[in-house]
């Protein structure tokens, strides 16, 4: 006779206890740390879209170049399943980069204010359904880092670049370089506004990632976001990852 060990695979403690069977024969088993999370847990999962490593891929996979489609393909998931991974991550996604506000020290942005302050801007087109549809990504980044400092989605209307402006009114910046789009030029003081083409480079260079790893955001193919919803989550999932730092 041999005994396995069961551990638990949210937090791998190995305080487990039998806890019934699912309507399916499987035995079901619960986790007693009381710091697990999750608690409850089968071994031999049939629906393999309820573990956790599959969870992860399903976000991985999205975020690196694969469609819904390609996702579940790949995983031997549903397509229902990705969208309903990816729409949990909804609640935990930020427009702005908390992390860097919080690393901001006031004084040494006014001791050093050639190189703080200073924000590239810019919109980049995407459509959700059919190209009638536009969904404008908008969003701001340190013109000396690189670093994205805020996001909004919308059409491309002042309403929208009015947001973005609120969103980064607590970064005190002093400088702004945009394109010639005629909402920036309307709502920016012109002394602060630098309009052109050559301070965007940075910004149009995310851009080109975006467009490289995000599926739906790949031009001349056809694919595209379906809702709103998973358009916004998708791009924000991956700002909030990749730009942010955060762990989503
Ligand atoms: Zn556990």
């Amino acid at each position: 006779m041999t005994f396995v060990t069961v551990h638990c695979p949210h937090c791998d403690s190995e305080q487990i206890v039998k806890r019934g069977k699912t309507h399916r024969g499987t035995q079901r088993y619960l986790c007693q740390n009381t710091a697990c999370i999750i608690g409850s847990f089968l071994l031999d999962y049939r629906n393999r879209g309820c573990l956790p490593e599959v969870k992860q891929q399903i976000i991985d996979m999205s975020l690196n170049a694969s469609g819904v489609r390609d996702t579940a393909r790949s995983l031997h998931i549903s397509p229902t399943t990705v969208l309903r991974e990816l729409k949990k991550k909804e609640g935990m996604l930020e427009s702005v980069n908390t992390a860097l506000l919080r690393t901001l020290d006031p004084e040494k942005v006014t001791v050093d204010i050639a190189q703080a302050g200073e924000a590239e801007m810019d919109e980049m087109w995407s459509f959700v359904g059919h190209k009638g549809n536009p969904r404008w990504l908008w969003h701001a980044i340190d013109h000396h880092t690189g670093k994205v400092l805020a996001y909004v989605f919308g059409r491309r209307k002042d309403e929208v670049f009015l947001q973005l402006k609120t969103l980064l009114e607590p970064f005190g910046l002093t400088r702004y370089y945009t394109d010639h789009w005629g909402a920036y030029t309307r709502h920016l003081d012109p002394n602060v506004h630098s309009p052109g083409k050559r301070n965007t480079q940075k910004i149009e260079r995310k851009h080109l990632t975006l467009r490289t790893r995000i599926k739906r955001l790949v031009r001349k193919t056809i694919c595209f976001s379906k809702t709103t919803q998973m358009h916004d989550i998708v791009i924000g999932l991956f700002v909030n990852r990749y730009a942010f730092g955060r762990a989503v």
